[in-house]
């Protein structure tokens, strides 16, 4: 049994992803016979989580899911991939979080459904709040009502906790959510939108920006770390990987440096499988990977 001593907390979605693949993707109106389905558990909030934990990170989850078929076995699954479920509400009469994705060779639809994600309220983590105190590093994306974003921003940084804003996706945050913000992580897109240019430097200097296979810029430091080279085979879920496994080597304290070398390193890693959560990896797979 792994020693599990880092403690993050993630405040976030559960959804499961239901995709059916197809030759020809329906026209208005139009009905087509599929190739494949199949479901995939996804949400950034339970990627991350799960990222974190296959490091070796103490994880607790605080999220929702519906009492129906795809909630309960989001529940089994997150406690088999080794994250503390205690956190997670299970609401009557509100479905689980579904991302609908429809995939052909060169085309994707997707339609998410938050379902049990909008009744995380203030009200919930209020509840978890000693999931919170117990923790090393919060971890929060934007799959959850802003408002309970606001309000976990405030009690971790209360209780002196790391936080790390991974903003996807994109939507504008009020200025004192983001400066009491240790780091943010946006990619290439959700940095523009963020409007860079005009962000105040103490702003500014929280931002570790992913930049796909070039790598990613620290911006306080203005420093490039480059991103490992692997053979890509899917990329969904690198940005998920890649915060998890930051906020996994910040509750371990270590330099920023390492943070991010260590980071890339399982995102490039992740890239190499199939699915969000199926290229993974595990510290050990990390450790091979650098050495
Ligand atoms: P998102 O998935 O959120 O759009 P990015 O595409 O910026 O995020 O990827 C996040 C991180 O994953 C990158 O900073 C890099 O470390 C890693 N990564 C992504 N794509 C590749 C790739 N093709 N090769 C190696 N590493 C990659």
């Amino acid at each position: 049994m792994m020693n599990k001593k880092n403690r993050v907390c993630v405040v976030g979605s559960i959804n499961m992803d239901v995709v059916t693949t197809t030759r020809k993707m329906p026209k208005q109106g139009e009905t087509v016979l599929g190739k494949d389905f199949r479901t995939y558990p996804g949400g950034k909030g339970a990627n991350q989580a799960v990222a974190a934990s296959r490091l070796g990170s103490d994880v607790t989850l605080i999220g929702a899911v519906g009492d129906d078929v795809f909630g309960h076995d989001l529940l089994t699954h997150l406690s088999e991939e080794g994250i503390r479920t205690e956190g997670i509400t299970v609401i009557p009469n509100v479905p689980t979080g579904v991302a609908n994705i429809i995939l052909t060779n060169n085309d994707n639809r997707i339609i998410v459904a938050p379902g049990a994600n909008h009744h995380v309220t203030p009200e919930v983590v209020k509840q978890h709040r000693k999931l919170i105190e117990q923790s090393d590093v919060v971890l929060l994306q934007l799959e959850i009502p802003l408002e309970t974003i606001a309000y976990t921003v405030d009690l971790a940084y209360e209780l002196g906790n790391d936080i790390i804003l991974n903003p996807a996706p994109f939507q504008t945050l009020p200025e004192h959510i983001l400066r009491k913000v240790t780091y943010l992580t946006p990619n290439e897109t959700e940095a523009e939108a963020m409007g860079l240019t005009k962000l105040d430097i103490d702003i500014k200097h929280k931002i570790v920006m992913t930049l796909g296979e070039r790598g990613v810029h620290f911006m306080k430091d203005d420093m490039m770390i480059p991103a490992f080279s692997v053979p890509v085979v899917d990329t969904t879920g690198a940005g998920d990987t890649f915060n998890g496994a930051f906020a996994h080597q910040l509750a371990n304290k270590q330099p920023i440096e390492q943070i991010i070398r260590r980071a890339n390193a399982a995102s490039a890693l992740s890239v190499t499988k199939m699915g969000a959560q199926g290229g993974m990896p595990t510290a050990l797979e990390v450790e091979q990977f650098l050495t």
